[in-house]
């Protein structure tokens, strides 16, 4: 039997398009785009045409998007770079939530207990952040607020459309996109944050690239000092054959998005059909508020042995690829932040499975999952 994998918010499978655009740039074109000679001249205007590219589709600027390694360092530049801007100032104080990636949670819980920098965090009510709660903790002092657009683990949207109706103009907005861009149709322009976040690997292009985008009213300082890359932003020779990569799968998105969310949603509806046919399940993710690609859900049974670890080297043994938790804490036995902060017991959010889609999962898949979840738990 083949391997069925259903972590692809862990990281999607390459897309053949993809990676057939990128060859070239592994290959051939080797220079270095800050060259002054034909080599990098010519790559220049290909790292310029693929931030144009990636730029209109996201509906922001062109200047807007710095090339980078992928959301963890998108969300440790914006978040870094604004507060250690304005480290002088008295306000600085950040709200944020209980559930984010760590790459945004760790970052504060730095600036907090390194630079005294006043954190709030917002828990969530019914699995998503009360907006209301966000704004009731904003203060004078307020520099900026982080909420996440989806999250990594549930799939859960919040609702920053509403956040940024709301909170006073003074106050930046980020957002990690990494999991919403090429799940749900995103306009940066209209969605109106100040920071948002694009990783390669979660949309079909290579892990190791993504894009910031800031929007043009935020003055922050240089994030990776070295060279002047990036409009002097960010150091370091770009990551060519990556960042052709991203657009390639951007200009990807910008045809099949669509598709891809019919197929996604399709895929989501039939998985929550056959989930209810398992009385030991109880699904944590908020059906009609979510990604189309992802269902979070607990094995209820009162048998220790369903520890998500174990479910999911059973699972595993049976070719199946699922998560416990996100990737990025797996190798550690605690429970899920995101589930304990959601109101589950800890046995509970240890014995969670995160199942997420891919543009060539198929019916079949999900049914091979509901089998053998049927001859593990019984
Ligand atoms: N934020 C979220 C919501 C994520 O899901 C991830 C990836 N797990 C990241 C940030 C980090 O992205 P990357 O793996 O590209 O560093």
């Amino acid at each position: 039997m083949g391997r069925i994998y259903l972590d692809a918010a862990a990281s999607t499978p390459l897309d053949p398009r993809v990676r057939e655009a990128m060859l070239p740039y592994i290959d051939v074109k080797y220079g270095n785009p800050s060259s002054i000679h034909s080599f990098g001249k010519e790559l220049k205007v290909t790292l310029e045409e693929c931030r144009e590219k990636i730029a209109a589709f996201l509906k922001c600027k062109p200047k807007e998007l710095f090339f980078t390694s992928g959301g963890t360092e998108n969300n440790n530049f914006a978040i870094k770079s604004l507060i250690l801007t304005n480290l002088s100032k008295s306000n600085k104080k950040i709200v944020t939530t209980t559930i984010e990636h760590p790459s945004v949670y760790e970052t504060v819980l730095y600036l907090q207990e390194r630079f005294g920098v006043l954190v709030e965090f917002i828990k969530p009510e019914n699995g998503v952040i009360p907006i209301d709660r966000v704004l009731d903790a904003c203060d004078e002092a307020t520099l900026l607020v982080s909420v996440m657009h989806s999250n990594n683990e549930t799939g859960n949207i919040n609702d920053i459309g509403l956040l940024k109706q709301k909170l006073q103009d003074n106050i930046y907005i980020h957002s990690d996109t990494t999991q919403s861009i090429g799940k749900l149709p995103i306009n940066l322009n209209a969605l109106g944050v100040d920071f948002a976040s694009v990783s390669g690997h979660k949309i079909y292009a290579p892990k190791g690239v993504g894009a910031l985008y800031v929007n043009e009213r935020v003055k922050i300082d240089k994030y990776m000092h070295g060279g002047s890359q990036e409009r002097n932003m960010r150091g370091g020779t770009e990551n060519l054959p990556g960042i052709v990569g991203l657009a390639k799968a951007i200009e990807i998105l910008e045809q099949e998005l669509e598709e891809d969310i019919k197929h996604y949603q399709f895929l989501k509806n039939y998985l929550i059909k056959r989930l209810g046919e398992l009385d030991f399940v109880s699904v944590n993710t908020q059906i009609d508020k979510s990604l189309p690609n992802i269902v979070n859900f607990t094995i209820n049974s009162n048998k220790p042995a369903y520890e998500g670890e174990i479910l999911l080297i059973k699972l595993d043994l049976k070719n199946i690829a699922v998560s416990s938790g996100s990737a990025c804490s797996s190798g550690s036995v605690k429970p899920s932040r995101v589930l304990i902060e959601m109101g589950l017991s800890e046995a509970q959010a240890k014995s969670s499975l995160r199942v997420s889609f891919h543009r060539w999962t198929r019916e079949e898949d999900i049914d091979k999952l509901i089998e053998a979840l049927k001859e593990i738990v019984s």
